[in-house]
């Protein structure tokens, strides 16, 4: 039998990194997981609890003391092909997705012990290797020692242009600005914070996607995936 690896993929927000990372799972029947959903599962719990202040600042020390009682899972992939983040039992894969939650989850992903438990929770899912998973610290801190790493960077106009067609698709009304302002500001809390910014691990390939489609960036991926495993 082929030997299990782990592969992490990470970069900048809406770069398409998901949609890679979850066909790739599915072409070699390898667990996914969408670490970024995990981040935007507790910080949905913090909207609803009132842990957000009025100038929309998180409250820190009330999320930490709260952090046990938030329990994240996935189910696996419905008739849709795509796995539903639960928080505490329940499926909140869309509204996790929602604008809300977009604009404070890396405020709330800066907090240290929230990290902390997250990435536990995540070197837990990939105990058994087999796994794909994507985010913006896997590499360097989640699986320093994956097997196959890589960094996905591409503009963020472009990422924009895709977050705001796919927040579209689904109904949820936002304007382009909006979604660029929100790209530019994630970006830039997550690259500067103290724990576990995002940078592109040594050993990380780098792909820029701007100008490939879903189909070429698969293959790119599967490629580089076979060739690890063959090594
Ligand atoms: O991947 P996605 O855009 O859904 O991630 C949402 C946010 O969660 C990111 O902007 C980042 O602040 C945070 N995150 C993180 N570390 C990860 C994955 C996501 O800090 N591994």
């Amino acid at each position: 039998m082929d030997k299990k690896i782990i592969v992490a993929l990470d970069g900048y927000s809406s770069s398409g990194k998901s949609t890679m990372a979850r066909a790739l799972a599915r072409k070699v029947g390898y667990v996914y997981v969408d670490s970024g959903a995990m981040y935007r599962a507790v910080t949905l719990y913090a909207i609803r609890n009132g842990l957000v202040n009025p100038d929309a600042t998180i409250k820190t020390s009330e999320l930490i003391k709260a952090l046990p009682s938030i329990h994240i899972s996935f189910a696996p992939a419905g008739a849709d092909g795509v796995q539903h983040t639960l928080l505490n039992g329940e499926d909140v894969e869309s509204q996790i997705r929602d604008m809300k939650v977009s604009s404070l989850v890396s405020p709330v992903a800066v907090i240290p012990e929230v990290r902390e438990r997250l990435t536990a929770l995540q070197q837990e899912f990939g105990k058994e290797k087999g796994i794909v998973m994507d985010g913006r610290d896997i590499g360097t801190t989640v699986f320093p020692h994956a097997e196959l790493k890589v960094f996905v960077c591409t503009n963020a106009e472009e990422r924009a242009r895709r977050r705001y067609k796919e927040l579209l698709g689904k109904g949820i009304e936002v304007s382009y600005d909006e979604v660029l302002a929100n790209v530019l500001e994630r970006d830039h809390i997550d690259s500067t914070r103290e724990v576990s910014p995002l940078r592109k691990a040594d050993d990380a390939i780098e792909l820029d996607n701007g100008t490939m489609t879903p189909e070429e960036q698969m293959e790119w991926l599967l490629k580089r995936f076979q060739e690890t495993v063959a090594k």
